[in-house]
């Protein structure tokens, strides 16, 4: 063994298949799951035969031509296109905010100058931009961001948007048009044949081995010390939270199999009011329309509900509270000092990232830190 991966994420499978192929080292890859590809792993409901996302709908979406180059050597991608649904007060608009939100919210038809002179007219000027709260309403408006976003976000973060950061809602675009797409990048689908034959694909070489149901702290001594780690498990585990746990919201799936052929209508429809516990409900069959065999009469669905997690749960979104970011600036001081680990990904680095952004950080580690280890700079 040449180097030890930590994580069967999308970020340690990559430096896997990488440094395998690119740099002809011998990888072994280990993770405390059951299964590859970390929260975008998907699998067939048993019942149904319907692929379902485990862990939540992931969609892969890129602008980076070669991290749409590298992701294409393993799996063809569907032409879907993610577009959300949200239900205020009886009724239901797209989402992001968009000029089709817009005129239906006021009940009139606008143009885009009239829409843009409308929010303009309804953004306080006394609002921090630098807060989530802020950064919405001077977007959208108050009504607007009353509607869709104070109690969505108040659900999914139990904190008040006044104390989170900008960058959470930044993430969502504002659009003066109908274009209803969720995101906004060049390149987007679905694995033709489910992200679980994707990530099989990327470990499908003879000097990549793979551990499954092995957590690296319980089976640390096993593995020579000389060897380099690549670790994309959670940083403040990694040195026994000295500087104590860093924050994480966790999601709990309530899953449904429902007697009809549809449910909802759409892949994900969410729930922006108080009165309602769950932030989304989730229909797998509808993110692979193509797929004609699905079964006619029956259907997947799954209440996503959110809270802070604990120290048994699945991290899923680094909360970042001013004492979370004081804390990870002294954990990347000792990471810097580990000599032979390189610290990566979601839960490594402490940063909220999608799975095209996963993939080239890891590309980069590969180029800027691995290969130099191994004088292939
Ligand atoms: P992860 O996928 O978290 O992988 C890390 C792996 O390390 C895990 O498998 C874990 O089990 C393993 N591990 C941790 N500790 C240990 C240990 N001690 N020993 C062994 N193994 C360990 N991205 C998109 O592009 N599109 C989307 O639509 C999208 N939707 C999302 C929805 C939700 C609800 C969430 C939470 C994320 C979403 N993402 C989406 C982001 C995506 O899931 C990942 O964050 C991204 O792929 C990062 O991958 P990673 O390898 O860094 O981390
Ligand atoms: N958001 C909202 N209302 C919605 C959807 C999103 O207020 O209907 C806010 C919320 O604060 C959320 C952020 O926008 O945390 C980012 O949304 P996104 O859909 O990107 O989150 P994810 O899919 O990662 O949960």
């Amino acid at each position: 063994m040449d180097l030890l991966v930590v994580g069967a994420g999308l970020f340690g499978l990559t430096v896997a298949e990488r440094c395998a192929t690119r740099l002809g080292l011998a990888v072994t890859v280990v993770d405390r799951r059951r299964h590859l590809g970390g929260n975008a792993f998907s699998d067939l409901d048993p019942a149904t035969g319907i692929e379902v996302h485990r862990y939540g709908t992931h969609v892969f979406h890129t602008s980076n031509e070669a991290v749409w180059r590298y992701v294409n050597r393993f799996t063809e991608f569907t032409g879907y296109q993610h577009r959300v649904l949200s239900v205020h007060a009886g009724k239901i608009y797209s989402l992001p905010v968009n000029l089709g939100t817009m005129c239906a919210y006021f009940e009139r038809v606008m143009t885009p100058d009239e829409a843009r002179a409308l929010i303009r007219s309804q953004t306080a000027a006394d609002v921090d931009p630098t807060t989530l709260e802020g950064r919405a309403i001077a977007s959208i408006g108050r009504p607007l961001y009353e509607a869709f976003v104070r109690h969505y976000t108040a659900k999914q973060w139990q904190t008040d948007p006044r104390n989170l950061p900008a960058d959470v809602i930044g993430r969502l675009p504002v659009r003066y048009s109908f274009d209803n797409r969720y995101f906004a990048d060049t390149y987007e689908g679905l694995p033709a044949d489910g992200y679980g034959t994707w990530f099989e694909r990327m470990v499908a070489h003879p000097a990549i081995e793979v551990r499954l149901g092995t957590d690296y702290f319980a089976h640390r001594t096993e593995f020579p010390a000389d060897v380099p780690v690549v670790y994309t498990g959670a940083l403040d585990r990694y040195f026994d939270y000295v500087h104590g746990a860093l924050g994480w919201r966790t999601l709990d799936f309530e899953w449904r199999t429902e007697p009809t052929g549809d449910f909802q209508g759409a892949p994900v429809i969410n729930y922006a009011d108080p009165d309602v516990p769950f932030t989304r409900v989730h229909e797998f069959r509808h993110l692979h329309p193509e797929r004609r065999h699905y079964p006619s009469g029956t259907t997947v669905i799954a209440r996503e509900y959110s809270r802070f997690a604990g120290p048994q749960d699945e991290p899923y979104y680094p909360i970042n509270s001013p004492a979370d970011r004081a804390a990870v600036a002294r954990y990347r001081e000792l990471a810097r000092a580990e000599r032979r680990v390189l610290f990566g990904g979601r839960l490594g680095t402490y940063r909220y990232l999608d799975m095209h952004m996963a993939v080239a950080s890891a590309m980069t580690l590969v180029d800027n830190a691995v290969s130099p280890l191994f004088g292939r700079g």
